[in-house]
């Protein structure tokens, strides 16, 4: 009533009193496009009395959000109680149209430096060890496997070369920068690049946990051959691509056979 429970201005009995159930519709208190309450006791003849300026609708009862008029959508309702932050430089890079969900999730953790990766876990005493599972004789830290450890270097070079990118490797934010640079848009050749980024932090995540848990080891062709694989499967379903020489040249880089070809 005018915003407030019932109950909460008069207590439990007077639902008692009035007959109705907990659970009843207002519709139990209209006669005939009148508010009818039973006059049962004082508190329901004063409810009757307060809610007589309230409009009563024939039309059928919707939920609205906030306005009226303004339909209800968990998309609204999340927007609604989350706070913002202002965006970060990166965002484009990890979340993108055609972004792989698990993927983003991975590169955006590898931004963050949120991986729990042996050098940490031995700073709180859970390994007794943090050398790196690729046996390359140096400590696994995050910088490490983004690409400082000759393993992880080759396979970031051989990425990069699907784009015909050849120069060295920089240390992990300044790769994220360099990327960032280079990706500006969604274009396909950008898009491209993006995914294959989010794609190799993610097989090279995996395969660090492959050692780690599994004891199980996969070339570095192997991982190439995933990272490939996963980003010509989203080449072909997102199919942005244009007839020129430079989207043909990175198709065939990627392993994607364009319509017609065989
Ligand atoms: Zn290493």
């Amino acid at each position: 009533m005018h915003g407030e429970l019932i109950h909460a201005l008069y207590g439990h009995r007077v639902i008692y009193d009035a007959g109705l159930g907990r659970l009843a519709f207002v519709k139990e208190v209209l006669r005939d496009g009148r508010w009818c309450w039973p006059p049962n006791s004082e508190d329901l003849i004063e409810i009757q009395r307060r809610v007589q300026d309230i409009p009563i609708s024939l039309s059928p009862d919707n939920i609205f959000w906030e306005t009226v008029g303004n339909s209800f959508s968990t998309k609204k309702a999340w927007q609604g109680i989350r706070s913002r932050s202002s965006e970060v430089l990166w965002h484009n890079l990890v979340w993108h149209p055609s972004w792989i969900p698990k993927h983003a999730f991975c590169l955006w953790l590898a931004i963050l430096a949120a991986h729990k990766t042996r050098d940490k876990l031995l700073a709180i005493g859970v390994l007794q060890s943090a050398s790196c599972v690729f046996y390359c004789g140096a400590m696994e830290s995050l910088e490490h496997l983004y690409f400082q450890c000759p393993y992880m270097e080759n396979i970031w070079k051989a990425v990069l070369a699907k784009f015909n990118i050849y120069r060295p490797i920089f240390h992990w934010m300044e790769e994220v920068q360099w990327m960032i640079g280079h990706t500006k848009g969604n274009k396909f050749p950008e898009m491209v690049r993006k995914l294959a980024l989010a794609a190799t932090i993610y097989h090279i995540w995996l395969e660090r946990n492959r050692r780690c848990f599994n004891n199980r080891f996969l070339p570095a062709q192997e991982i190439i051959r995933k990272i490939m694989q996963d980003v010509a499967w989203k080449i072909y379903t997102v199919g942005n691509i244009l007839r020129t020489e430079r989207h043909h040249s990175l198709c065939v880089n990627w392993g994607v056979l364009l319509d017609g070809e065989v």
